[in-house]
């Protein structure tokens, strides 16, 4: 996983630079994750995009880490913000639960209601660095979602 990071962080396109539209980022995850769905069915396309998500999230953690959870919370909420994924906010914070919401999701934001919850990857995105600051495994589902007519992406991390 290291490797594919580091692999697609090298971008070398002088006249068109490193930004692509939103659309063009949906269209790709969407089409892609229709297509897994036909190959591996539905519940086996999502957890292709979770644990893809989470070794994302594994990698991540690494980066944005700090031993303080709220600052470690602080962070990715930056980078969050930063990249244009989302707009993060810490719903509820416990011993043994957190939840986060995704205002202006990348993936869901303003899509009509399709009657489900589509954000997978991000899912397992929050499982997988809230994995790497606790060093065990957690349990993660998609509690809200734009495109399930909610208004907003939300993630429930169970510990
Ligand atoms: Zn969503």
């Amino acid at each position: 996983m290291e490797e594919i990071l580091s692999q697609v962080s090298k971008i070398k396109r002088e006249k068109l630079g490193t930004d692509v539209p939103l659309l063009i980022f949906r269209v790709l995850r969407h089409y892609t994750h229709f297509y897994a769905s036909d190959l591996l069915g539905e519940r086996g396309a999502n957890i292709l995009f979770i644990n893809a998500g989470k070794a994302l999230g594994d990698e991540l953690g690494k980066v944005l880490y700090d031993e303080d959870l709220d600052k470690y919370l602080q962070n990715i909420a930056s980078f969050v913000e930063k990249e244009k994924i989302g707009i993060l906010k810490i719903v509820e914070k416990s011993d043994s639960k957190l939840v986060v919401q995704l205002d202006e999701c990348i993936t869901c934001a303003g899509m009509d209601n399709i009657g489900k919850r589509i954000c997978h990857f991000e899912v397992g995105l929050v499982a997988g660095l809230v994995e790497k600051f606790l060093g065990r495994k957690v349990i993660a589902a998609e509690t809200k979602c734009g495109a399930n007519g909610e208004g907003v992406c939300e993630v429930t991390v169970s510990f």
